[in-house]
């Protein structure tokens, strides 16, 4: 087979050889965190910590806040869908904002709950508009969801921008801050959300395992809020949300500090290639500060070469009808999708 990656990711595998769809950690996952798994395994009969004690102390020492200002999920997906059910599901006419783009699964799981969920378009540059945030207030919203940075875009805000929002914020609106990507931001004047929680009472930060701490699989995230607003989302959370292997993974990859390190700055070294090589094909790109860039698609459709990158096992996420979201990661993936991107575009 003329593939040069089929050695990395044998076929049987069933995962496609560059899986660019979906911003894992694409440099693998901590050594020690695999260990500490392994040594966990022997212990599956029990129930799972409850709550996540100890992991909820060990972040909050990380976070600096208090182990009662925190509730660990099953994925920040998990406490997504709770945040919805508890505020806007229901009997309870709450209705939901975001923006677009963004993560689409905001609004799926409104729709999934009937909840209407209005999508304010993000501003040329991918920014948002204030404005237009309060503009689209109403007395039935209840949850705002923001990405920080921002899935697909990569775009971030400022800590100003963020101020902005939450400053006009009525006492009925919940917003919570998406930071699934927020151990890989370098901007200096990006927003840290959570040195804003003690000034605002409706606010939620939520963050994951999922991305830089390589534990997609594992399924763990957390939200932060004050003590008032997770008493509320705990009534609608299942006792043994998180399981135990889940909870020991993410107490491991905390103390791994080097491969986070190493992770960061692996894909800063990546992301950069990257953006050089396609710069000099003539692809145009969104600087990011995420692990993916969002390029534009340029004379094709995102589905011409979204599907001729799959019918080279390649796979990438469409943004929309122009624009795609590759996954930053290793030189052998990047290389061979350069290499595929720059037979469709510049054959010889
Ligand atoms: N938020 C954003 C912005 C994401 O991109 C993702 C995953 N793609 C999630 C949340 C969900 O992550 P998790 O694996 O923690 O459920």
């Amino acid at each position: 087979m003329n593939n040069p990656l089929h050695y990395i990711f044998p076929m049987e595998n069933k995962r496609l050889p560059y899986q660019a769809a979906t911003n894992e950690n694409l440099f693998g996952s901590s050594l020690q965190v695999l260990a500490a798994m392994q040594q966990a395994i022997s212990s599956v009969h029990g129930y799972p910590t409850p709550d996540a004690a100890d992991l909820r102390l060990a972040l909050a020492r990380k976070q600096g806040v208090q182990a009662d200002e925190i509730i660990v999920g099953s994925g920040s997906a998990e406490l997504i869908s709770l945040l919805m059910r508890r505020f806007c599901g229901h009997d309870k006419d709450g209705e939901v904002l975001t923006f677009t783009p963004s993560y689409p699964l905001y609004c799926q799981e409104a729709r999934a709950l009937r909840v209407p969920c209005t999508e304010i378009p993000l501003t040329s540059g991918y920014r948002i508009d204030v404005q237009a945030f309060k503009r689209q207030l109403r007395p039935t919203t209840r949850l705002c969801f923001i990405c920080n940075p921002n899935n697909p875009t990569g775009t971030y805000l400022t800590s100003t921008e963020l101020e902005q929002v939450l400053a006009c914020l009525p006492a009925h609106v919940t917003v919570v801050v998406d930071e699934a990507y927020i151990e890989y931001v370098t901007a200096p004047d990006c927003a840290d959300a959570v040195s804003m929680l003690p000034r605002y009472p409706n606010l939620v930060v939520l963050r994951t395992f999922s991305k830089a701490y390589g534990l997609a699989s594992v399924r763990i995230g957390y939200m932060i809020a004050q003590r008032h607003l997770i008493q509320q989302v705990l009534e609608v959370k299942q006792p043994y949300n998180v399981n135990q292997l889940a909870q020991v993974a993410a107490l491991a990859a905390l103390e791994d500090e080097q491969f986070l390190y190493m992770t960061l700055q692996a894909t800063q070294v990546a992301k950069a290639k990257l953006e050089r090589a396609l710069y000099k094909m003539g692809v145009q790109f969104w600087p990011s500060q995420g692990n993916f860039l969002l390029v534009d698609a340029g004379g094709y459709s995102a589905d011409e070469i979204h599907n001729y990158l799959l019918a080279n096992h390649i796979l990438v996420r469409r943004a929309d009808h122009h624009t795609l979201r590759l996954t930053i990661g290793p030189d052998e993936h990047q290389l061979y999708l350069l290499h595929m991107l720059q037979e469709l575009l510049h054959p010889s």
